[in-house]
């Protein structure tokens, strides 16, 4: 697949550009590439897929926040592709019966519905199943290492005994008397180019040319029964709370055997009690006791990938901050891995025997203990605090 233009640059507008400015950019385009303008020409049809696809992300809030956060990733978290991955707008993108249905207001109702696919199969309107949301839960090391989950939808799927048509069976239909079978109807329109004949979609039909002359008793006609499908995704590495991810066509079922709705699987965070994540970092608050801090040691930390051995260097501060780089998460766009910030905690005995006591009576006698040592503080908290809020 070829690499993905930049959507701001696709409509022309810059980072800042408000939702006017964007819905104009991209009304401008569209009318440029409109297929009525530039019949049969593919090019134009798949500039004014692209203009469609980048005014659907820029035009929504939430998308548009996710995709200046984490790119073309961020949209269809197909980072990574793989068997079973999203489709979003990465498998194929939009068909121009979706543009019209969803941003035909765009063009003032001259477009709207009058259109008809040029590129085969006849401008067929389809019902089309809704769309199921799920949120998915997952730990800082299943974030880390992608992962593939199975879900258990409860959706409508086809009906079993007509196989989603609606239809008792092959002779339950008769052909449409609104547009004798073609599907479609004819008529004549004022655009912005003119007159203008149109075809479009038969009201009566859907499309289809036929109409079912007798329901199926399973399914009273609908095509649908309330069921449930098993449905496997991958999840990609470094996914973060609140991404949408889009499986195309594993929402529910629509009536009629028309097109399924979409799977939104919505990611959520398991809190990690050691590791708080920070973007693609991971910040561990590590104590160590007082004879480690001054003498040096080795210590244990928590990573994604189990524990790891650190060493401590004698004459540790609190507050140091120990980097171990490539420990954190991986970029959801494949750019890198995040590191992992150990910041060092030094925790005091509560109580003191009476032979210890004597012992640090000693050594606070000795000159090294004589005087508080200044040391730098670490912008570390700042960023620490940010989470606590
Ligand atoms: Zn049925
Ligand atoms: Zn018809």
């Amino acid at each position: 697949m070829a690499e993905k233009r930049d959507y701001y640059e696709v409509l022309g507008v810059a980072k800042n550009a408000n939702a006017d400015e964007i819905k104009k950019a991209y009304r401008k385009a569209a009318i440029q590439f409109h297929p009525d303008k530039n019949p049969g020409d593919k090019e134009a049809e798949e500039k004014f897929k692209e203009a469609a696809e980048a005014y659907d992300v820029l035009s929504n809030p939430d998308k548009r926040a996710r995709y200046d956060q984490f790119g073309h990733a961020g949209m269809s978290g197909a980072a990574g592709g793989g068997a079973g991955g999203f489709g979003g707008f990465g498998g194929g993108g939009f068909s121009m019966e979706d543009i019209f249905s969803q941003f035909g207001d765009i063009f003032g109702g001259h477009f709207g519905g009058g259109f008809r696919s040029s590129n085969g199969g006849g401008g067929r309107r389809v019902n089309r199943g809704s769309d199921i949301r799920v949120r998915v839960r997952l730990t800082l090391a299943e974030i880390a290492n992608g992962v593939t989950k199975k879900l258990k939808i409860n959706k409508t799927v086809a009906c079993d005994k007509c196989g989603g048509s609606g239809a008792r069976d092959a002779n339950s239909y008769s052909t449409c008397s609104t547009c004798n079978g073609t599907g479609y109807v004819t008529r004549v329109e004022n655009t912005f180019f003119g007159r203008m004949q149109t075809q479009g979609v038969c009201p009566t039909c859907g499309g289809t040319g036929k109409v079912i002359t007798a329901s199926c008793d399973k399914c009273k006609g609908e095509g649908t029964l309330r069921g449930q499908e098993v449905v496997e995704i991958k999840i990609p590495a470094g996914v973060g709370e609140g991404m949408v991810l889009t499986v195309t066509g594993k929402g529910n079922a629509a009536r009629q055997g028309g097109v399924n709705g979409d799977l939104q699987v919505v990611i959520e965070e398991e809190r990690n009690p050691e590791l708080v994540r920070d973007g693609n970092d991971l910040i561990h608050n590590l104590n160590i006791t007082v004879t480690t801090a001054l003498l040096g040691g080795t210590v244990e930390v928590p990573t994604v990938d189990g524990r790891a051995k650190i060493k401590i260097a004698p004459g540790t501060h609190a507050g140091k901050v120990l980097r171990l780089g490539g420990k954190g998460l991986p970029d959801v766009n494949g750019y890198g891995r995040g590191d992992e910030l150990v910041v060092v905690d030094i925790t005091v005995p509560s109580k003191l025997s009476a032979e210890e006591r004597k012992l640090v009576e000693q050594l606070a006698a000795q000159p090294s203990f004589q005087k508080a040592e200044s040391v730098k503080n670490q912008n570390i908290f700042e960023r620490m605090k940010s989470f606590f809020r």
